[in-house]
């Protein structure tokens, strides 16, 4: 029976077809061979890989092209009262989601300010200077 790919995600992984699993053994005999992984979805990497070793060997052969593409990082980052706002929530209003007193934590100077809960799920909400 032939399956149709269309659908089907297929794992990143350079030697994904080299690892001996019943499940990457495909074909009629005496034509079987071990074939990349296909699925609907993956869990690792974003989608792109079936384990976690598919993705380390994708991130041994790739990674460094990878960095050096998207841009290497070349001093380093500097955490500051500007950009060390946090959202948070105490737990004293229990675990009840409407009681939840939520508040923006600054990490450097501890100082603590009123968020709301809109505030709080609102991901370009921010304090922080970008
Ligand atoms: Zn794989």
């Amino acid at each position: 029976m032939k399956q149709s790919n269309l659908t089907l995600t297929l794992c990143q992984g350079p030697d994904c077809h080299t690892y001996h699993t019943q499940d990457r053994l495909k074909g009629t005999k005496p034509n079987k061979t071990y074939q990349t992984r296909r699925r609907s979805s993956f869990y690792y990497g974003g989608g792109n890989f079936c384990d976690m070793r598919c993705q380390s060997d994708w991130f041994d052969k790739y990674g460094d092209q990878a960095v050096d593409h998207f841009g290497r990082l070349t001093e380093a980052k500097h955490l500051t009262e500007q950009n060390a706002w946090q959202k948070t929530y105490d737990w004293s209003g229990g675990y009840d989601d409407d009681h939840r007193v939520y508040v923006y934590r600054n990490g450097i100077t501890k100082e603590q300010r009123p968020l709301t809960k809109d505030q709080y799920n609102d991901t370009s909400y921010t304090l922080n200077e970008r």
